[in-house]
């Protein structure tokens, strides 16, 4: 079933328009990877679904209008963003900034720190003594409290260090396997996202240029979009 349906979406920032058609449908459980070169519209794509842009054009989730909604009402429809750079509560801890998060639903402090030990070890500790990679954990963490239906991670391994990147995809890949969440991925390690993605969105100057499951997405097309 279509969980969120995105059609001939165009954007402006002030002036400039950023969107200019993109199209991107996504159904329950399913793993998208949203792609691109710098500057496509990726993260655009993402502002208009959380409505922190203006845009036009279909966005529905569950068949509900977006576009009827105000930002902070989107969350409360079941979409939880990681946005790019993490952000929490630098002075609560690890399990404050996890429970100010919670809403009713699958996850708990306690499944939550089963997918990632390393917040289990620190649930007292304050967030702005994390490491980057933890404090990702726990952005991530704090998404999975609100219970999502659509989990949205925008560039969430940038600049962590390897290990931990590798907990964070692995965490991905339990996600796919363990709950019905429908997760939007925008990364730079292709590699990484071909293996957790069932799908794949391309934008190019703020369209949707190709759309399909991932093992269709041939080299010559990732070549010439996506530049690997
Ligand atoms: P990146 O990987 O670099 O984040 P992206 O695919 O996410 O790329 P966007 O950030 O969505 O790309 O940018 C799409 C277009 O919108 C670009 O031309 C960018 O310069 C422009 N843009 C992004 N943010 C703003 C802003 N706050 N004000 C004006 N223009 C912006």
């Amino acid at each position: 079933m279509t969980l969120l349906r995105i059609e001939n979406l165009t954007a402006t920032y002030g002036v400039s328009q950023a969107l200019f058609g993109v199209d991107l449908e996504m159904s329950e459980g399913q793993v998208t990877a949203l792609m691109g070169r710098n500057g496509m519209g990726k993260t655009t794509t993402v502002k208009a679904i959380c409505r922190m842009i203006r845009s036009e054009g279909t966005l529905t989730l569950d068949g509900q209008d977006l576009h009827a909604l105000p930002s902070h009402k989107v969350a409360r429809q079941g979409v939880g963003l990681v946005p790019e750079g993490r952000r929490c509560f630098a002075d609560l801890t690890v399990r404050e900034n996890l429970i100010a998060a919670a809403r009713p639903g699958y996850w708990s402090l306690g499944r939550v720190t089963d997918l990632f030990p390393r917040l289990a070890e620190r649930q007292t500790q304050r967030a702005v003594s994390l490491s980057g990679g933890e404090q990702q954990m726990l952005a991530i963490g704090r998404a999975l409290m609100t219970n999502p239906r659509l989990l949205i991670l925008d560039e969430a391994t940038e600049g962590l260090a390897p290990i931990v990147r590798q907990e964070i995809w692995a965490a991905l890949h339990r996600l796919r396997q363990e709950t019905n969440v429908a997760i939007l991925l925008i990364d730079k390690s292709i590699k990484e996202l071909a293996s957790v993605s069932d799908r794949a969105v391309i934008l190019e100057r703020g369209r949707t240029v190709w759309s399909g499951k991932m093992d269709e997405l041939t080299s010559d097309i990732s070549e010439k979009y996506v530049g690997v």
